[in-house]
């Protein structure tokens, strides 16, 4: 059994009145400074100016002005299907009657990642984005388009979080990355991101983080995932651009592209209500869960490659930790005749295992991960 790093207790966890001496619309106050801002740097809000923000005045989104108190589904129009039929991107918008920070949820950023969207399903069904003060805003399907299509990708096969912060007359999915960018981020004081694995790659639950990014590592510790991952920004992601305008985002990965996996979804659901009630926005009566796992940081992760092609089946567990020597997986022929044992290289926690039935040499099909040193 590895040693964990010890984690954070969420429960009771404070509510600091908010100061009356605070009426200032901090969002704006961010939003001037990054637009100083050219490059890396920009600094996040703590946790503690997060639970401070007041916004008093009406929301103005896609031409509406939702004020206080109000609750709203705008629809987004993105583009038309060649049937000449409209594609919008429903926003379902949430305003407590208290001033409070703007949480901006998201998922189907990937259209095939619907285990994100049925993480924001769950929070808009079980009412936890009605919030006791602030506003909730929920996009369970940015890419319409792949969503419709189970892929990935827009029609024309670009990712959607390889163009932002997208551009007025690019293609068609930078277009929806500038809107978004545009019209719906610079509301948002945080951000949260669902994702699964890629095609056949099965996510451990996980927050991603940037190096050097104390502010939205502390709001991961809040969230509790089973791991952390500290992972640099990936160029021109939605992750990278929120940290260029100075607005934290949590990206949480977990299970895999076109699968439901109510486990991954019940962790990311608890690791809302967690990080809602950190902020003092949880609706009363929505129990706050007790984390039954660790959190553990990891700084460093390496793929582990299969040594030979033919059918896998996998011997471990994700989340578990494996030594040097353990026993991964077998590698069989289709015939009946050979099946070679593949054995751990290096210690660390099962965090991404491949679920394709058939592989080839050279094929990713573990990720190991090591745990960072204490004080990280
Ligand atoms: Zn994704």
């Amino acid at each position: 059994m590895a040693p964990t790093v010890a984690s954070v207790s969420l429960v009771g966890a404070h509510r600091p009145p908010v100061p009356t001496t605070v009426r200032v619309n901090f969002h704006r106050i961010v939003m001037e400074n990054t637009r100083l801002r050219t490059s890396f740097g920009a600094a996040f809000p703590t946790t503690m100016e997060l639970t401070q923000i007041t916004h008093e005045d009406d929301l103005n989104i896609l031409g509406e002005s939702i004020p206080m108190g109000a609750s709203r589904r705008l629809d987004l129009g993105i583009a038309r299907l060649f049937t000449h039929s409209p594609v919008e991107v429903p926003i379902i918008i949430e305003r407590s009657t208290v001033p409070g920070p703007t949480v901006l949820i998201t998922a189907g950023i990937h259209g095939d990642e619907v285990n994100g969207v049925e993480v924001v399903r769950q929070v808009i069904s079980h009412g936890i984005n009605k919030p006791a003060k602030g506003t909730v805003i929920c996009i369970p399907v940015v890419n319409v388009f792949g969503f419709i299509s189970k892929s990935r990708f827009f029609p024309d096969g670009r990712d959607l979080n390889r163009v932002f912060p997208g551009t007025k007359k690019g293609s068609l999915a930078s277009r929806v990355a500038h809107r978004f960018t545009t019209e719906v981020l610079p509301l948002a004081d945080l951000c949260l991101d669902f994702h699964t694995g890629g095609a056949d790659r099965y996510n451990a639950a996980q927050v991603r983080i940037a190096p050097d990014d104390a502010a939205v590592k502390a709001l991961a510790d809040v969230f509790h995932a089973p791991f952390t991952l500290v992972s640099p920004y990936i160029a021109r992601s939605y992750r990278e651009t929120c940290g260029k305008l100075g607005i934290p985002l949590l990206l949480n990965e977990s299970g895999m592209s076109m699968h439901l996996d109510k486990e991954m979804a019940r962790r990311a659901v608890d690791g809302v209500i967690r990080l809602l009630n950190h902020l003092g926005m949880l609706a009363p009566g929505i129990r706050v869960p007790v984390p039954r796992h660790t959190n553990v940081l990891i700084d460093h992760h390496k793929w582990v490659r299969a040594d030979r092609s033919g059918f896998l089946h996998v011997k471990v567990e994700m989340h578990q930790y494996v030594a040097v020597g353990d026993v991964l997986c077998t590698i069989s022929d289709p015939y009946g005749s050979k099946s070679e044992p593949m054995m751990a290289q290096h210690a660390g926690y099962v965090i991404n295992i491949s679920r394709a039935p058939m592989v080839y040499q050279g094929d990713a099909i573990f990720n190991l991960a090591v745990q960072a040193p204490p004080g990280n």
